[in-house]
């Protein structure tokens, strides 16, 4: 295993596997019980591949019942779960235990219903964000929240994550879109939250189970809000020759009351490495560049775009392009939505980093990631989901360069510090995973910390669900509110928690 300190493998279940494979094919069919190393090795890893560990085996249930039977097993054995979905997550969310069966969703690939009358469509996990999208595109309908990942992942991984793109600024993230779910705990109970209505009656447990990150349940359908889309949409491409004054543009749009259909910012690595990648005329000389979407009637467009160009135009934009057709709108977003791809050209690796911070806050906190960019000796290209203030530095290293990805590790870590110290928080939308576990504490006390593993005991209390996974420490559930933590530090370390 390489990466970060997970819960020590139970020798005593990794000892029963071959049982434990024997059971799990009694219950599932043949190929859907994967336990050969060679067939182990692609499900090693999720997005955040510089951490890998083969799972004890990988199970494709492609039932509710499946799913629901090998959960009862797993609880009554005691045999860890972590549910997967298409595994680009960047937080290591899906990332495999050695002693624990991993579950993949993508076989729950079906769209169940669509219902335009009442605009939302019910889908199983499996299925890709942007295949939501083009179920329902044939009657000018389309899901919102728009991950650059959404041509593989999935969206039970979206509802783990709480997932956002572009749009998420004017049509809300994951949280907004789904109105329901069905979901099967570790008992092999199966719950529905929420469904086609607008409200549900009693507590929030829908908003408590999306950006759970797969620690309470494994989500086995998924209801979610389609709409129509918009009459006409129209972007702008404006070049500044700092990223202050592009902010400072972002939080004048904001505060004129325009909530454009997307904002985006990218500094200049970051245009550089996009504009090599898809040449579509991004200003080279740019050191900030924004793209800002306006979508609606078309009238109601013509006079928002006028105004933001005005706004950009009073704080020095140095470059600006309206776009005159659908085929150049959708060439200014090239860069951007390849922005991650054409970054992994111009470095052998790289960190994709994701904390969110107040919108004000930009200017001091992009002055500090340079700072930290001459302490770390470490290259970082930026873009930003800029009108939600969702940063998304990537950290330049090569993993093959001993200490690099060590150094690279540190450097996000201070940069998630930076955005909690300025009254930001630790992840926009891509979740905590492993990846930023340990600095939960500096975000949360332990108060705070110890309601939310309340939250999951009530839910899991053998702590068999993804376990390792967004808290720094698991604690017994019995001895929960007796415990102090001090900057992730417990009392009686050496007792085994996990
Ligand atoms: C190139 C690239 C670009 C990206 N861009 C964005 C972006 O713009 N915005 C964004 O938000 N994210 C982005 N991501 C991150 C990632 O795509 C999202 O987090 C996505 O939601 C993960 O979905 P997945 O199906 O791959 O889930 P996985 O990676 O398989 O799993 C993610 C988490 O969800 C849990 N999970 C998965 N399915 C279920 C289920 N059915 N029930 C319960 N838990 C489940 C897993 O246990 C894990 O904790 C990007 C990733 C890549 C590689």
């Amino acid at each position: 295993m390489s990466g970060p300190t997970m819960p020590e493998p139970d020798a005593g279940v990794i000892a029963r596997r071959g049982e434990i494979v024997a059971a799990l094919r009694t219950m599932l069919a043949e190929e859907s019980v994967i336990d050969s190393p060679v067939s182990l090795k692609p499900y090693e890893s999720d997005g955040l591949t510089a951490y890998h560990q083969l799972p004890l085996v990988v199970v494709l249930p492609e039932t509710v019942e499946e799913v629901s039977t090998v959960l009862k097993y797993c609880q009554a054995n005691g045999v860890k779960v972590v549910p997967r979905g298409a595994g680009t997550s960047l937080s290591g969310g899906a990332l495999p235990l050695a002693d624990a069966v991993l579950m993949s969703m993508m076989k729950f690939n079906r769209v169940l219903d669509i219902d335009f009358d009442n605009r939302c469509a019910v889908v199983q996990p499996g299925v890709t964000n942007l295949g939501i999208t083009k179920a329902v595109e044939h009657a000018g309908f389309y899901y919102a929240p728009d991950p650059s990942s959404q041509i593989a992942c999935s969206i039970g991984g979206n509802v783990a994550e709480n997932s956002g793109g572009v749009h998420c600024l004017k049509y809300g993230l994951t949280t907004n879109n789904v109105l329901g779910v069905e979901m099967v705990l570790m008992t092999g109970e199966v719950v529905r939250l929420g469904g086609k209505h607008l409200d549900a009656e009693g507590y929030d447990l829908l908003g408590l189970v999306i950006g759970s990150e797969g620690l309470l349940g494994v989500v086995t359908e998924v209801t979610v809000r389609i709409l129509k889309s918009p009459e006409t949409a129209r972007a702008l491409l404006v070049g500044f020759n700092s990223s202050e004054a592009a902010g400072k543009t972002v939080a004048e749009v904001i505060a004129a009351g325009i909530i454009p259909g997307g904002m985006e910012m990218m500094d200049r690595p970051a245009i550089l490495a996009a504009e090599d990648f898809v040449k579509v005329g991004y200003p080279l000389d740019a050191e900030a560049l924004l793209i800002v979407e306006l979508d609606g009637p078309p009238v109601e467009v013509d006079i928002l775009i006028e105004e933001v160009e005005a706004i950009a135009r009073s704080n020095g934009a140095t470059t600006l392009k309206v776009s005159g057709s659908d085929a150049e709108r959708m060439a200014f977003w090239a860069g951007r939505k390849a922005a991650f791809p054409a970054v992994g050209r111009i470095s052998p690796d790289y960190y994709c980093m994701d904390g969110t911070i107040p919108r004000k806050a930009l200017p001091q906190v992009l002055t500090g990631m340079k700072e930290l960019s001459e302490h770390y000796e470490l290259e970082c290209a930026n873009v930003f989901h800029a009108g939600d203030g969702n940063l998304h530095p990537l950290i330049l290293y090569d993993a093959n360069n001993p200490g690099e990805l060590e150094r690279a590790e540190n450097f996000g870590a201070d940069i998630l510090r930076l955005c909690v110290k300025v009254g930001g928080v630790l992840t926009g939308e891509h979740g905590v995973g492993v990846e930023k576990r340990d600095l939960m504490p500096e975000m949360f006390d332990e108060v705070d910390l110890a309601h939310q593993m309340r939250v999951k005991c009530a839910f899991d209390d053998g702590q068999l669900l993804n376990p390792g996974k967004v808290f720094p420490k698991l604690h017994r559930c019995a001895e929960l509110g007796r415990m102090h933590i001090h900057r992730g530090e417990i009392p009686f370390a050496d007792l085994p928690r996990f």
